[in-house]
């Protein structure tokens, strides 16, 4: 069982888990090509759950 890693959202700073399987917050988000660019592009980490849907949001 991964319990998964603690660490600080790097947009805004807000700790979260991030387990990085199947569950982890990031591919269980939808988001669409030009929002998985954008946090390639400008993040090297994965971001808090807030911030990948208001990226997903902003990316529409
Ligand atoms: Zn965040
Ligand atoms: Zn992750």
């Amino acid at each position: 069982m991964n319990e998964g890693i603690h660490k600080k959202c790097p947009r805004c700073g807000a700790p979260f888990v991030c387990t990085h399987d199947a569950l982890c917050q990031c591919v269980g988000i939808d988001l669409n090509e030009k929002a998985r660019a954008y946090l390639r592009t400008h993040y090297s980490d994965c971001l808090c759950r807030e911030c990948l849907l208001q990226v997903s949001r902003e990316m529409q």
